[in-house]
């Protein structure tokens, strides 16, 4: 089968001809192509977005409000559909994306169908001087929106949601290891009334079609998740175009494990922290650092807990682990396992492929957990982005704390423990954009979400994506 790009309400293939094969990680079959789209794709997918944008930007918020709905609507309805198609284009396990991608994609348009209606601006009046100073949020215009595989639809939607309903036009880009499900979004704007040209998404590799939206004189803002390092390339090749620029980038989270926690939740929130899609979140907590006093019964408990969890292909209703997305990003986070004594670790479990019956050349992976002495250790230091966790003990809060700092990523924390007073001490020092306390993952859409240090820059989420989307103007008015 052969996925289209979606250009002004169209399904259209590559003006090049030029095509991706695009592989399924449960079996490492290609299954189907996508479009290797190129500056001539680009530029029918600007033309249609700038010629939507008079129309769309002046479109009542109401009627936005009501087509965003729309879509979150259709979502939900086509859920089992959607749900298998990410679980084959991922390598997921079907129960999670039917549970949490798929829902999440459908509350991305729902929330920003509400917050629009409710977004302000403010005044300020300039009392004594007789004049009143008012900020309008105007669209930006054209924007692009990048994303990677981990969740596709799920990140997909975050941009695109925030950015439609702020009235821009955009030029949306998914990975090219997981274009489906972006792919069936079209039919679904089609069907919601979603005007033609508003959203326009092409597909294809980053290093063209991702690298051309980018560099693109006139789309003025990017929204991009992914890699560190990509991030940085964005960032240069935006800066001397001055760009807005959000960028949600890498992490290597700590979780922080005190004796005084509730230890039962903790084992369990622990491990799903640790392996929830194969650890290819980037929230994931994959430096667990634990109090010595607790440290050999957790680590006994951990390795017990993590033994039970069953790595199976993605349409197994009992499998908690599927397969990784990719053959390379596989032997990417098998080459830490391998390495692992010289990189300043002891795999104390897992570390193996996972042979599955009648899916024999699928990616899978044994969830593993690496012993480390040392927080200064590559395996400490660098993101692996797959289901491999370091564990080590700590004495105490000021030594957890720096352990914790010592990174150069910043984007989430956990920490565990029922005293309040460490809580806040430790929460208010910690160099990370979001932490969870107690808890992990606990999303409500209206708070800021994005990282510090090479984890990035900006926050989406809420109403900091919508003023993300919006230029402030500031309007004088001399009344006297
Ligand atoms: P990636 O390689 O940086 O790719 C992300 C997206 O950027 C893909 O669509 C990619 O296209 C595109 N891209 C690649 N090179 C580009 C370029 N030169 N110009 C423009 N676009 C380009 O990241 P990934 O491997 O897909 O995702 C994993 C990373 O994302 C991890 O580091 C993870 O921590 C991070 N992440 C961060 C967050 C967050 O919210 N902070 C959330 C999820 C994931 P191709 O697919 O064609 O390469």
């Amino acid at each position: 089968m052969k996925i289209k790009n979606y250009i002004n309400g169209e399904f259209v293939n590559p003006i090049l001809d030029n095509w991706i094969d695009n592989y399924n990680p449960s079996n490492g079959e290609i299954y189907s192509q996508i479009p290797n789209s190129s500056d001539i794709d680009l530029k029918n997918a600007f033309k249609a977005a700038k010629n939507a944008f008079p129309k769309w930007s002046e479109t009542t918020l109401e009627k936005r409000s009501q087509i965003l709905s729309n879509i979150a609507h259709l979502i939900t309805e086509k859920l089992p559909e959607l749900a298998a198609a990410e679980a084959k284009d991922n390598g997921k396990p079907l129960e999670l994306a039917k549970s949490i991608d798929i829902p999440r994609a459908a509350a991305n348009f729902q929330f920003f169908a509400n917050a629009i209606t409710q977004f302000a601006s403010e005044t300020h009046d300039s009392v004594g001087l007789n004049a009143i100073n008012f900020t309008l949020r105007q669209p930006i215009g054209v924007v692009g929106c990048i994303s990677p595989w981990n969740l596709p639809l799920y990140l997909f939607t975050w941009k695109i949601a925030p950015a439609i309903a702020a009235g821009n036009c955009v030029v949306a880009k998914p990975s090219e290891i997981t274009p489906m499900t972006a792919f069936l979004l079209g039919e679904i704007l089609n069907e919601a009334g979603l005007p033609k040209g508003v959203l326009n998404i092409v597909h294809g590799s980053g290093k063209t079609i991702g690298q051309a939206i980018v560099a693109h004189s006139e789309i003025k803002a990017i929204s991009f998740t992914g890699g560190t390092q990509t991030g940085a390339h964005i960032a240069k090749v935006a800066a001397p175009m001055f760009k807005k620029l959000s960028l949600e980038l890498g992490g290597k989270n700590p979780a922080i494990i005190f004796a005084d926690c509730n230890y039962d939740e903790m084992l369990e929130a622990t491990v799903r922290s640790s392996f929830a899609n194969q650890g290819q979140i980037c929230l994931c907590g994959s430096r667990i650092f634990i109090e010595a006093s607790i440290y050999q019964k957790f680590k006994t408990d951990f390795i017990t807990a993590v033994s039970k969890l069953k790595v199976g292909n993605p349409f197994d209703s009992t499998s908690d682990l599927g397969a990784l997305v990719s053959k390379p990003h596989l032997e990417k986070v098998r080459s830490y396992i391998d390495n692992a004594a010289q990189y300043g670790g002891k795999v104390i479990f897992g570390g193996n492929l996972v042979s599955i019956h009648n899916f024999e050349s699928g990616y899978y992976l044994e969830p593993t957990i690496i012993e480390v002495k040392d927080n200064s250790c590559v395996l400490n230091q660098e993101e692996i982005f797959g289901p491999v966790v370091t564990i080590m003990p700590f004495n105490n809060e000021n030594e957890v704390l720096a352990m914790a700092n010592d990174s150069s990523y910043g984007l989430s924390a956990t920490l565990w423990t029922n005293d309040l007073k460490k809580t806040m001490r430790i929460s208010k020092q910690i160099h990370t954009g979001i932490v969870w306390v107690n808890t992990w993952l606990l999303r409500d859409l209206r708070t800021p979400f994005g990282g510090v240090k090479n984890s990035g820059v900006g926050r989406e989420g809420g109403l900091e994506a919508l003023r993300f989307f919006t230029e402030p103007k500031n309007i004088c008015i001399k009344y006297n």
